[in-house]
């Protein structure tokens, strides 16, 4: 498969664009890394996709009760069959890092590319899931000024986890 990208968007990819966005006024310069599954460890539901657009039914498991006014977004998920949706265009600001530095730089959100995998940190990712991510990796470095790829436990170190001690970066190209 050859990725292109149109208008900020990955052509073909399931767009849903979430509220949860914000103007990016700085270069794109770091891709982060992160997992995500609602509830945690189980798979092939659209609970993720739900947070994302503000739609999650918090009443569906008790751990949803944390997420309650919570507004998160990422530019893309991918799914453990390799699918993947994009909720927000690159040229606008994800909320995914939360509180963040990277090199000094608050504010992860404002130079980055969020893209997560459906899974958990106590669980191995799936190949299907290392092919599109690299595919994709290598696309955004093609458009955008990527200097690094960084897991979200760097830059909000002691806070998050995710993608975890299962996530294999040496299966990515960069
Ligand atoms: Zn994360």
């Amino acid at each position: 498969m050859s990725l292109k990208i149109e208008n900020n968007l990955i052509v073909g990819a399931e767009i849903e664009l979430s509220p949860n966005s914000s103007e990016r006024c700085d270069d794109i310069e770091l891709i982060v890394i992160h997992c995500i599954s609602l509830p945690a460890g189980e798979y092939n539901n659209n609970y993720p996709k739900d947070l994302f657009l503000n739609k999650l039914d918090l009443s569906i498991h008790p751990s949803f009760e944390t997420l309650k006014n919570l507004k998160v977004s990422s530019h893309l998920l991918i799914n453990r069959d390799g699918s993947f949706q994009q909720f927000v265009p690159f040229d606008k600001c994800a909320w995914h890092a939360g509180q963040s530095s990277f090199e000094g730089k608050e504010d992860c959100n404002k130079f980055s590319i969020g893209i997560e995998l459906e899974g958990t940190v106590n669980e191995s990712f799936t190949d299907k899931q290392y092919t599109i991510l690299n595919e994709i990796i290598g696309l955004l470095r093609r458009e955008y000024p990527v200097k690094n790829i960084v897991g979200h436990s760097e830059i909000a170190v002691g806070r998050k986890k995710d993608p975890g001690p299962y996530f294999e970066w040496k299966r990515i190209n960069d």
